[in-house]
């Protein structure tokens, strides 16, 4: 049987302070609708049941990315699919593109958006581990005032985040990288698209030149704990040691011990751990030769 979705009356506000005004007149009543590719599942397995939907596609802006001081600030309703296709995106934050791309499917792309990625707070979500690993902060925007919010401190839980009822994530901003930066990401599934991570990995690392020391080092692990989180000791093992494979393969260890997996139908807990080994091991290997200018050699991964 289909289940049909729950009445709602829906509002398609011009402007964010527009927007604002409905989330803070209906209080807890109403959510943001971006792409629906979430929210109309959710309220069609009668999991949610919002009065009212507020539409945000129509504001000027809020789809557009921008060039700013070589960092770069793209619209919470920016589709998925453009992160993929972005010259500027692409180029800079080549992460981002390539997590974007193995991101549901093209149709389930051409909708989601990148705000809706993040607000759902899945720990399985594909975007958040690369904007972790490259520091990014997102603009939460109410009738009142503007907040930034570092990404690492948005996400509480499953599904549960730091943002108000009576906020709109507006922008998702990102610095520019350093020089000699590169990162990876890597999403271990059963299939090649349509499919949730059974563990995914960020890294990105900077070196002081191209045989020089490890200066800054992220590592983010997706799927193995109740949110997205950095593997923060192994993180540390790395600063101020020159790259090599063993070095990688002890901080790959040190990860695979900073998670905290479950079992299910997707995958057991210790395959997880093991996964994150793994992952953690080939995408720190990836970030050392994009930042060191060797991404066209990359091999097995
Ligand atoms: C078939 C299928 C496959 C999928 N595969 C993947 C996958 O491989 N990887 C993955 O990460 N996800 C996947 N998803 C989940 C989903 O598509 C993504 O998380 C998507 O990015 C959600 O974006 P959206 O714009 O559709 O969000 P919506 O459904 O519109 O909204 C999601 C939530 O975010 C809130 N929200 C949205 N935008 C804002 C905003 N600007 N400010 C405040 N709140 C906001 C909404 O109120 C809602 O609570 C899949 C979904 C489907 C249906």
């Amino acid at each position: 049987m289909t289940n049909l979705l729950p009445k709602f009356d829906y509002y398609e506000p011009r402007d964010v302070a527009g927007a604002c005004r409905l989330l803070s007149q209906f209080k807890g009543s109403a959510r943001i609708i971006a792409g629906g590719t979430d929210i109309l599942v959710n309220m069609k397995k009668g999991l949610i049941a919002p009065e009212r939907l507020v539409g945000i596609g129509k504001i000027p802006g809020i789809s557009e990315v921008q060039a700013v001081n070589g960092g770069i600030s793209i619209g919470a309703h920016l589709i998925v699919e453009k992160l993929v296709e972005f010259d500027l995106v692409k180029k800079r934050f080549g992460v981002l593109s390539r997590a974007a791309s193995v991101l549901g499917s093209p149709l389930v792309r051409n909708r989601a958006t990148i705000g809706g990625n993040i607000v759902n707070a899945r720990p399985a979500a594909d975007l958040p581990p690369p904007l972790m690993a490259m520091g990014a902060r997102v603009i939460l925007t109410s009738m009142r005032r503007e907040r930034e919010v570092p990404l690492d401190k948005f996400f509480k839980g499953p599904g549960e985040t730091v943002i108000r009822p009576s906020e709109v994530l507006t922008r998702v901003v990102v610095d520019s990288p350093p020089p000699f930066t590169g990162a990876d990401y890597i999403k271990l599934m059963h299939r090649r698209s349509l499919e949730i991570a059974i563990v995914a990995v960020a890294s990105r690392i900077t070196v002081d030149g191209p045989e020089g020391v490890i200066t800054d080092a992220k590592i983010i692990l997706s799927s193995v704990a109740p949110k997205t989180i950095h593997a923060l000791r192994a993180e540390r093992s790395l600063l101020g040691e020159r790259p090599t494979e063993n070095l990688f393969a002890r901080a790959a260890k040190i990860a695979s011990t900073e998670c905290t997996p479950i079992d299910d139908i997707r995958g057991g807990a210790e395959y997880r751990r093991s996964m994150v080994e793994v992952l953690t091991r080939r995408t720190l290997r990836g970030a050392l030769d994009e930042a060191v200018g060797r991404s066209g050699e990359r091999g097995e991964r």
